[in-house]
């Protein structure tokens, strides 16, 4: 027997949860939150890497609707961020609609009946579930991409990904590798570079390192966060708009970034005293073309008498070894892969079936990722993905982007409430239009001028992840459900009906 409810969430990192949250607010407590993981957090619970931590503010990095005037730094710790997010999900009061250690097998939109139906596998075994909307927060860089290496399945020591930690393994003494250099390898190698007898780096590409700017939130500090009215606010209002200046750095006139480039140079010098080494460490693409990222503990690991930094390419893994093309084998214990996540091909969407039968994910395969204001997609009727194609950002708060799709599913939900409307499917013509603007304005910022390969871009080329103006204009667009824009239909006033009636907007 299926178990119907009004609306499913799929996910319960800070995209899932925000949307339980406010749903409720609103009344609409008919949801189930399904999560595969076995508890909340997403990106937060899934990466328990030693020196985990936010890279952007945490004031900023918040849900506006839950302050929390006691976190310890600007940049919080991981834990922290786990930890706050657990507290947010309990204080709302939606917990009891979560279902974890449940994984979506599979979605499939049912045309006649206006609904999905979701198969999960779960404690109780396969289960179906029938909703109205489907709405997914299972995140952008949740799925983690090892890497296509040869023989690396025959290494026969510890082998794991960044974002699957096995902390039974103790790095002390033992010789590690690890591979890649990105947002969380940087975070990542200044602590096993404590502990390691030696630690190889597999850098493919240098990044832009800044100085990590954070500092502690002493106890009188924090006191008048959670007592000056507005004070706490205020702190999130500057944090948002020194953010958003570096809009026009990324989109409009790289130049802009200038400044932030001779930073991350002067770090660079600053951390690395072997010229050589620095020679190898320096970016050979324009800042911002990748994620920027923020260390001060980076380069002076990388510079330690324990480290190598190699740069001849990975050729293949041995039982017991890492072989570059130049035939020099480097020995190792422990090798750990920081090279990222799927990102442009996400596997949920080999999941998800729409009203012409086919899956999400085949229907990407042939265009690319897009979808109707990052949120809802042609042919998946009342499917609402957070966190969606072009929602991404290089520079603020993804919580700020997930709070607009989520006031923005709230809207349509009010509509289709008001006006009886059984399903909503964005148009072809409205999606079209809305995508060859932003591929228009993607044209030329400096993700795709900057000369560099990043997961921003899809193996087209097209950048299918990243959002390429102010978050204001985003949260703008999406402040208002512009029912114009879609297909609607009437919900079934019995099920006796065969056919759900053909109603326009
Ligand atoms: P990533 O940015 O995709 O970096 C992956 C790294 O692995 C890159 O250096 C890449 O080299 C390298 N790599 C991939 N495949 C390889 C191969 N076969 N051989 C050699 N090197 C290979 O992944 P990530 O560091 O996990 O970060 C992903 C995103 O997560 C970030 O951009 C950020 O948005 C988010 N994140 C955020 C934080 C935070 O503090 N908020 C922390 C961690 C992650 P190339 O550069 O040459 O491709």
């Amino acid at each position: 027997m299926a178990t119907h409810v009004k609306h499913l969430i799929v996910g319960a990192g800070f995209a899932g949860l925000c949307a339980a949250v406010k749903l409720q607010e609103d009344g609409e407590t008919d949801f189930l939150v399904i999560e595969k993981g076995a508890d909340v957090g997403g990106t937060w619970r899934d990466n328990t890497y030693p020196g985990a931590a936010c890279d952007v503010p945490s004031q900023l990095y918040s849900f506006s609707f839950a302050p929390n005037p006691d976190w310890s730094m600007s940049f919080s710790p991981q834990p922290e961020i786990q930890a706050y997010i657990r507290r947010v999900a309990e204080e709302s009061g939606t917990l009891d609609r979560f279902r974890f250690h449940t994984t979506l097998e599979s979605a499939t939109w049912e045309d006649e009946a206006l609904r999905w139906r979701v198969e999960v596998s779960g404690p109780s075994g396969r289960t179906t579930l029938v909703s109205t909307t489907l709405v997914l927060g299972a995140g952008g860089l949740s799925e983690p991409k090892l890497p296509e290496i040869d023989g690396i399945e025959g290494f026969q020591g510890e082998l794991f990904h960044s974002a699957r930690w096995d902390h039974d393994v103790d790095l002390a003494g033992k010789r590690v590798a690890v591979i890649g250099t990105g947002a969380s390898a940087i975070q990542i190698v200044p602590e096993v570079q404590k502990v390691a007898s030696h630690l190889d780096v597999y850098q493919r590409t240098a990044p832009y390192v800044l100085p990590r700017n954070d500092r502690t939130y002493g106890r009188l500090e924090r006191l008048a966060l959670r007592h000056v009215p507005g004070l706490q606010k205020l702190y999130r209002t500057a944090i948002y708009w020194g953010r958003e200046a570096y809009v026009p750095g990324f989109t409009l006139q790289p130049k802009l970034a200038l400044p932030a480039k001779k930073m991350a140079l002067a770090n660079l010098a600053k951390g690395v005293a072997d010229p050589e080494l620095r020679e190898r460490l320096t970016p050979d693409f324009e800042i911002g073309c990748k994620r920027i990222l923020i260390s001060n503990t980076y380069y002076p690991a990388l510079d330690s008498d324990n480290v190598e930094v190699v740069t001849d390419r990975v050729a293949k893994v041995t039982g017991n070894a890492v072989v570059t093309e130049d035939g020099v084998e480097r020995p190792i214990d422990v090798l750990i892969v920081a090279t990222g996540f799927f990102t442009t091909e996400l596997p949920i969407t080999e999941h998800i079936t729409g009203r012409e039968g086919r899956t999400l994910a085949d229907q990407w395969r042939e265009s690319g990722m897009a979808a109707y204001k990052g949120t809802t997609v042609p042919g998946f009727p009342n499917l609402f993905m957070l966190v969606g194609p072009n929602t991404g950002l290089g520079h603020s708060s993804m919580v700020f982007i997930i709070e607009s799709q989520v006031a923005y599913l709230r809207e349509a939900v009010r509509t289709m409430g008001l006006h009886r409307y059984g399903s909503v499917e964005p148009t072809r013509a409205a999606t079209q239009e809305w995508n060859a603007d932003l591929q228009r304005r993607l044209r030329r910022t400096v993700w795709s001028t900057g000369g560099c390969s990043s997961w921003y871009l899809d193996d087209h080329g097209r950048n299918t992840t990243l959002w390429p103006r102010s978050t204001f204009a985003f949260r703008g667009l999406l402040s208002q459900f512009d029912v114009a824009a879609y297909d609607v239909r009437a919900a079934r006033p019995t099920s006796r009906l065969p056919h759900a009636e053909e109603v326009t907007a």
